[in-house]
């Protein structure tokens, strides 16, 4: 065993002997955790205190003005970065601790990835795109055109395997991104703004999506929003406020995406072919 390993099972172990609360395990659980980037001589204190527990199988939307530190607190829940302090435990590994290399290991196998900008590689097909993150997992590539195929008909872009980014629509782009996000089965999806580009149709579209990954595979979502009406999807709203949460309740009227694209008018699409 690795110091790494033996570290994560110990943690593992610390964290089921742990009673302090009987809701079961938390999948997220930041505590009291602070973020400062140092910029020369001067601290910025991007997260204040923040402390959030988030259990398997919710669907959670973060809310609060630019500079709140929303996208530092997805960076730290996503292992991207790692706290100044406090402890943060992802799915019972305590990641606070682990080196940059133990912390890209679980961010590999346990988060998905998806953001505004859609982040795609330009020069590359959908498939391509999609098959990236097996490449650090070691899977075939038999295996990688199978699942990543997969991936793409289940958000709708069977026969767009060929296409480069720049020959899909921002909505499609977007759903090669949550393709690409799913292909290591995620438990964890996190959005940070991912419908900020995108127009209202295809915005309900992209959280369709996310609702039926919710609902139906039980992937636990952290969605970063600036819109009341989208995080109106989620089933909790946490609101940051100057690095800190200043609100968490839940969503009491929930919207379903589903339904409202029944009612929604679908925009020609040149592409498709007449029925
Ligand atoms: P939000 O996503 O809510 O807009 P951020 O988490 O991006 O907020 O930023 C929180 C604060 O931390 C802001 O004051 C921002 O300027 C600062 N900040 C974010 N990332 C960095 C960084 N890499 N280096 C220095 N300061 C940063
Ligand atoms: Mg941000």
């Amino acid at each position: 065993m690795t110091v790494e390993t033996e570290q994560i099972v110990r943690s593992a172990e610390e964290r089921s002997s742990d009673t302090e609360h009987d809701e079961g395990p938390s999948l997220i659980e930041l505590d009291h955790i602070h973020k400062t980037y140092v910029m020369g001589d001067v601290n910025v204190h991007a997260l204040r205190g923040v402390s959030l527990k988030v259990s398997p199988g919710e669907f959670v939307a973060i809310m609060g003005a630019s500079g709140s530190g929303k996208s530092t607190m997805m960076n730290l829940i996503g292992c991207l970065d790692r706290p100044s302090k406090g402890r943060y435990v992802l799915d019972g590994v305590d990641v606070s601790s682990l080196s940059k290399d133990a912390r890209a290991d679980i961010r590999n196998r346990k988060v998905g990835f998806v953001f505004q900008g859609f982040n795609l590689l330009s020069r590359t097909s959908a498939l391509e795109n999609v098959e990236l993150p097996m490449l650090y997992a070691n899977v075939s590539s038999e295996d990688r055109h199978r699942i990543a195929r997969e991936a793409l008909h289940a958000v709708g872009l069977a026969g767009r395997e060929a296409n480069h980014p720049n020959q899909l629509s921002g909505g499609q782009q977007q759903r090669v991104a949550i393709a690409r996000s799913l292909v290591n089965n995620p438990v964890l999806i996190l959005a940070d703004e991912p419908t900020g580009n995108l127009d209202s149709r295809t915005a309900v579209e992209v959280m369709d999506i996310f609702q039926r990954l919710n609902q139906e595979s039980g992937i636990t979502i952290v969605l970063v929003t600036h819109e009341h009406d989208i995080a109106e999807y989620a089933k909790r709203v946490v609101i940051f406020k100057d690095g800190k949460i200043s609100k968490d309740y839940p969503v009491s009227v929930r919207r379903n995406a589903a339904e409202e694209l029944k009612n929604l008018p679908v925009l020609v699409d040149d592409e498709d072919d007449e029925e």
